[in-house]
């Protein structure tokens, strides 16, 4: 019997298998396919727009976000390396669906022994390893990271059942969240902090010789999913890379360190100045003022004063946040504290940096300078910063960003000096982080879905703003930086529509790609009007709202008329990369005397070869170095329709103003490359003077290997580049050019000669 079904279901097999080879030998006789044109729109692609999301890549009229309060008691361990904390969150269910249970984030379960994110690592050994590190792993036991929750209890403190999975954990509600209503629980629990330079990660703690530590805290508390119309629960694990979905509300926070520890994170500060000396209060109140420069409001000299002994008594930070989608903070003794005033129409805004010494001097030179110009850049390109303060904290091995405060690397060497790179590093960082306060921190993208929507659109603004800062910036997100990724191995590379731990390298194919795309868009594609405006209607439709991939691209067409579908499917759908070559140039020469092709065709529409001779002109391929200006102007001025009509249609004046054409160039574009993309001809005539030509994209859609351009021109050309700026990511250089410098082959030799002619 058991033999009898494996027979049957092997030749079942095996007809299925003869069946489709057949189909397939019928359809290539046919000759037919699916439509493959690379400008067929989206529409399969992108969701079908409805009531919450417009087809014009808008929020729709039914448009609806949930909304998680959270009112929190923090307790920061410096001498365990621990943090405690009690939280009320309170959960307003805007939807209009019925709730059954509740999606809560525990991203320190990454560093829990039984982490996933462990197992799934298939790459062997590490690059280094750090003692600690390799004990952890090898000899001793893992890091003790990962919750601890002590209960889920609801307001009126009945425990609440619920069930971890990883780094989320699912709250079985007594009654059903019903549209409109909110529910309020509470959680406690406790952690212990990673030591983030060893062991990596987003957040953690640095430990110095001193004795000391600097405390970058985030995804320090259990944190609301989101729950849309588009995921319904946003419940993927955190695997590390993949970043996280928040939902905006207002925080109220009370932070209880040492006694000597200066901290600073979202939220307003509402007992600063008690946390303050009586001096530091007044230089920090000067710097609310000071709009030219940092003041300095906790010295370095205060810090060092600080970091020498370790206080036994507590102090309480209280902040406040309104509309915010996550909370984070730092706290050190080490801290020296500086900010400046950042005018934004007429609010103020204050650029603030923390950093230990360790920092100095790059941090007191650099950093809240260039978080005050950043603000500055990206309140300009997309919307006035909305928040009353930026903060950037030094933090080594860091680059980590949270609404109103960022971690960032780039530290002197114990000598203070420091390279020119350590400083650009810096410099980077800093307005990259500070960047993502717009995404995806207010224009509030799916980061775990989706790295592209806040790594690359920020990389890309982040271009802009380094420019702004420091012209000639080394920014990394123009198209030649993404030519080595876009034309490597195919098989690792992945598009950039892919979920973000599924992708082979990140920071090429989430930052660099992505930014280098918009740049395209920008200067080659679009110009720099409808760009703007569009890339601005998106970020300002989206502010405080959770935008997706196809309210971006929806949104970039709608406000700007252009049609970029071809460019989203090529660039962001595929792997394929822009290689576009000059294959060959012919000449050709006005003449009255009909071509075999039109006498064919004159014979189908009746016409005899004199009627073609009379009515006609046509252009005939000619040797290049036959071709004689001069005489070939003639011969066509001559030409019995031409003259008749010019005499008839223009006055001797408007003859003369006419275009001296002399020479006919029929120049031969190649496409090796898979995506479609303008083509930019840079043409030198004979006189070296250079004539910018732009063929759009579409000039692909009827043959997606090669195109052909004619000319009529007054000088002879003496070379054509594609691309001479590198505007366009075009991988391949050595067919660019015509003549091809490095070739020798017969057929370059001879356009060489005719060069010369
Ligand atoms: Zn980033």
């Amino acid at each position: 019997m058991k033999k009898f079904t494996v027979f049957a279901a092997a030749i079942l097999i095996s007809l299925s298998g003869y069946a489709q080879q057949k189909e397939g030998e019928q359809n290539d006789k046919q000759e037919g396919h699916y439509n493959i044109s690379k400008f067929r729109q989206l529409k399969q692609e992108l969701p079908t727009p409805n009531t919450y999301r417009t087809a014009s890549g808008a929020p729709g009229h039914e448009y609806y976000q949930q909304k998680a309060d959270y009112k929190m008691d923090i307790i920061l361990d410096d001498e365990n390396q621990r943090i405690y904390g009690e939280e009320v969150i309170t959960y307003f269910n805007n939807s209009p669906d019925e709730l059954e249970y509740l999606w809560v984030q525990l991203d320190q379960n990454i560093r829990a022994p039984d982490a996933k994110t462990n197992d799934v690592k298939g790459a062997g050994p590490s690059t280094f390893y750090r003692p600690k590190k390799f004990t952890e792993e090898f000899l001793g036991e893992p890091f003790p990271g990962g919750f601890h929750i002590d209960y889920v209890k609801s307001t009126s403190d009945n425990d609440l059942p619920y069930t971890i999975n990883g780094t989320m954990m699912r709250i079985d509600l007594p009654n059903i969240l019903k549209s409109g209503e909110n529910v309020s629980f509470k959680i406690k629990w406790w952690y212990n902090i990673p030591n983030h330079v060893i062991d990596g990660g987003r957040s953690g703690f640095e430990h110095f010789e001193d004795g000391n530590n600097n405390y970058v805290i985030a995804q320090f508390f259990p944190r609301m999913a989101v729950y849309n119309d588009v995921e319904g629960w946003q419940n993927m694990q955190f695997l590390g890379r993949g970043e996280f979905a928040l939902v905006f509300g207002d925080y109220e926070v009370n932070i209880t360190t040492p006694e000597d520890h200066i901290l600073d994170g979202t939220g307003v500060i509402t007992n600063r100045k008690e946390m303050l000396t009586g001096k530091q209060w007044r230089r920090y109140e000067k710097a609310l003022k000071s709009y030219d420069k940092p003041v300095i409001i906790v010295t370095q000299e205060e810090a060092e004063e600080n970091e020498k002994t370790v206080a036994k008594g507590t102090k309480t930070w209280k902040l406040k946040a309104e509309n915010v989608r996550d909370f984070a903070f730092a706290s050190s003794r080490k801290y020296i504290l500086d900010g400046q005033a950042v005018k934004l129409g007429d609010r103020t805004v204050m650029a603030i940096s923390l950093y230990s010494k360790e920092g100095n001097p790059l941090w007191e030179e650099y950093s809240t300078r260039v978080v005050a110009s950043t603000v500055k850049s990206y309140s300009a390109q997309m919307f006035d910063y909305p928040y009353h303060k930026a903060i950037s904290v030094h933090a080594q091995r860091q680059g980590m960003e949270y609404p109103m405060i960022c971690f960032n690397f780039g530290r002197p060497k114990p000598d203070g000096s420091y390279t020119e790179r350590t400083r650009n590093g810096m410099i980077g960082v800093i307005i990259h982080e500070v960047g993502h306060n717009w995404f995806p921190m207010i224009v509030n993208s799916d980061e775990r879905q989706w790295g592209w929507m806040d790594e690359g659109l920020n990389t890309f603004a982040q271009l802009l703003a380094e420019q702004d800062f420091e012209p000639g910036f080394p920014s990394r997100g123009y198209p030649k930086n993404v030519v080595t990724y876009m034309s490597g191995d195919q098989s690792r590379l992945a598009p950039i529509m892919t979920q973000h731990d599924n992708v082979f390298n990140s920071g090429s194919n989430a930052y660099s790609k992505p930014a280098a795309g918009l740049f395209i868009l920008r200067e080659v594609v679009m110009g720099h009007d409808l760009f703007d405006k569009a890339f601005k209607t998106y970020a300002e439709r989206w502010r405080f709202k959770h935008p997706t991939p196809a309210d971006f691209f929806r949104t970039m067409e709608d406000a700007s008329g252009v049609d970029l579908d071809w460019f989203w499917r090529g660039w962001f759908y595929t792997t394929h990369y822009n290689d576009i070559g000059i294959k060959d140039i012919k000449m050709y020469q006005a003449s009255s005397e009909p071509t075999e092709k039109a006498k064919r065709m004159g014979k189908r529409y009746g016409m005899s070869d004199e009627d073609l001779r009379n009515n006609y002109l046509y252009l005939v391929e000619i040797d290049s170095d036959k071709s004689n200006g001069d005489s070939a102007t003639e011969s066509m001025r001559n030409n019995p329709a031409l003259s008749e009509y010019l005499a008839d249609n223009f006055s001797k004046e408007e003859r003369e103003k006419l275009r001296d054409t002399k020479y006919f160039y029929e120049i031969i574009f190649e496409k090796p490359g898979g995506l479609v993309m303008p083509i930019l001809a840079e043409i030198t005539y004979e006189d070296g003077t250079v004539e910018n030509k732009y063929y759009p994209a579409e000039i692909w859609r009827f043959n997606d290997k090669e195109v052909k351009k004619v000319l009529g021109t007054e000088k002879r050309i003496t070379g054509i580049k594609i691309d001479p700026n590198g505007l366009t990511a075009d991988v391949n250089a050595e067919n660019n050019s015509w003549p091809r410098e490095e070739s020798d082959s017969k057929f370059e030799s001879f356009k060489k000669k005719t060069l010369s002619n």
